[in-house]
């Protein structure tokens, strides 16, 4: 055909589009295990373990002690938009959980191997299931694709292999394993901050000493110290900051609430550590770590740098949790008020402690 004569429309594989959709929502191993550390916590977990082999590309595993998943729902765990957390639109606005588009665990079964053993308190045995393009398949070839019985603990266990073996693209858009293994251990270390309660180890797979692990039933200053080091923890102010209207005064404007553990004058670093968690997701917004690294220019040499580590809680109807999930930078409404009001806390904060010349305060 001439380059002037259109091509004709054809409608792509459904195993294409599925592909392609997955790609956009699991990007890279740490994005894969975000979405599955979240539904490990949506399960109310209260102890995540990961493994890894190179990078997660080869393996990621998640196991957890949460609720499990009945035997009947295995059949469909991998469909696209299949959930247990909402069952409405309407949910949507008063989202507590994580999860609710039921998208993780059917795009990873479109770029992955994916086996999931779950047992819940009911059952009297685990059960096992592989999965690839959204449907379960068989162990082995000319096996039935039915769950499989098996041992095993309350709680479920997600082994993903071969990330991306069908997505090349995707593959080779990726940095080496030792640079996707720094991104893993830096998402499972930020969850571990927010979920003190919750004990987190990630190791690799031929290592038995992990890179990251906390003990259950933490506080965030001991998760903070054992995280990120002494160095930091004893330099932490604590500060809860809560929308002026919080008394209830007027409806109109919707409340917020913030809390925040950040370093003091006393500790400077080359670059910002900052982590940021709006309604409980970890999420990312140049904005409020512009305006943060702000209100440290004057209390901090030149060129150094603060620790923070900021929880925000919005009102649901607030933030749009339904963009995009390749869109980690949110927006919600108020932003700029918000942030202004964050700023001036933390400020008066650090200039009273400043000026008291006393830098022992710690929570
Ligand atoms: P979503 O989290 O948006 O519902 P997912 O694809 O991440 O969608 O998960 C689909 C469903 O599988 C969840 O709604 C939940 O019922 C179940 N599930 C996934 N992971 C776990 C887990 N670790 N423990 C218990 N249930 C799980
Ligand atoms: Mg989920």
């Amino acid at each position: 055909a001439s380059p002037s004569e259109p091509l004709p429309i054809r409608r792509l594989q459904e195993s294409v589009i599925n592909r392609i959709a997955a790609g956009e929502i699991i990007h890279r191993p740490a994005s894969a295990l975000k979405e599955l550390i979240e539904n490990s916590l949506d399960a109310h977990s209260t102890s995540i373990r990961v493994t890894i082999k190179d990078g997660g590309m080869r393996l990621l595993q998640i196991q957890d002690d949460g609720c499990g998943i009945r035997k009947s729902d295995l059949p469909i765990l991998a469909e696209r938009f299949t959930t247990s957390k909402i069952s409405t639109f309407s949910d949507l606005s008063k989202l507590t959980t994580y999860g609710f588009r039921g998208e993780a665990l059917a795009s990873i079964s479109y770029v992955a191997e994916m086996t999931v053993t779950t047992k819940t308190k009911a059952d009297s045995c685990a059960w096992k299931a592989c999965y690839s393009d959204g449907a379960l398949v068989p162990f082995k070839q000319g096996a039935t694709a039915e769950p499989k019985a098996t041992a095993g603990t309350d709680g479920t266990t997600i082994t993903v292999e071969n990330l991306f073996y069908n997505t090349p693209t995707r593959l080779s858009a990726l940095r080496g394993s030792a640079e996707e293994y720094a991104r893993i251990l830096d998402v499972v270390t930020k969850y571990a901050v927010h979920n003190p309660h919750v004990a987190f180890t990630c190791r690799k797979a031929n290592s038995n000493s992990p890179d990251v692990t906390t003990p259950s039933g933490s506080t965030v200053t001991q998760a903070i110290r054992q995280l990120y080091g002494q160095t930091i923890a004893k330099d932490l102010v604590h500060s809860v900051i809560s929308s002026p209207n919080e008394s209830g005064e007027s409806d109109d404007d919707p409340t917020w609430s913030a809390e925040a553990y950040y370093t003091n004058a006393n500790y400077h670093a080359k670059k910002t550590v900052f982590l940021l968690f709006i309604n409980h997701r970890l999420v990312e917004s140049t904005q409020i770590k512009k305006a943060l690294e702000t209100v440290y220019t004057g209390i901090l040499p030149k060129g150094t740098s603060p620790f923070i580590y900021l929880s925000l809680q919005l009102d649901p109807r607030t933030v749009d949790v339904n963009v995009h999930p390749t869109k980690r930078e949110v927006h919600f409404l108020d932003e700029d008020a918000i942030i202004e009001s964050i700023c001036d806390k933390i400020q008066q904060s650090l200039v009273a402690q400043s000026q008291s010349r006393s830098f022992e305060y710690q929570t």
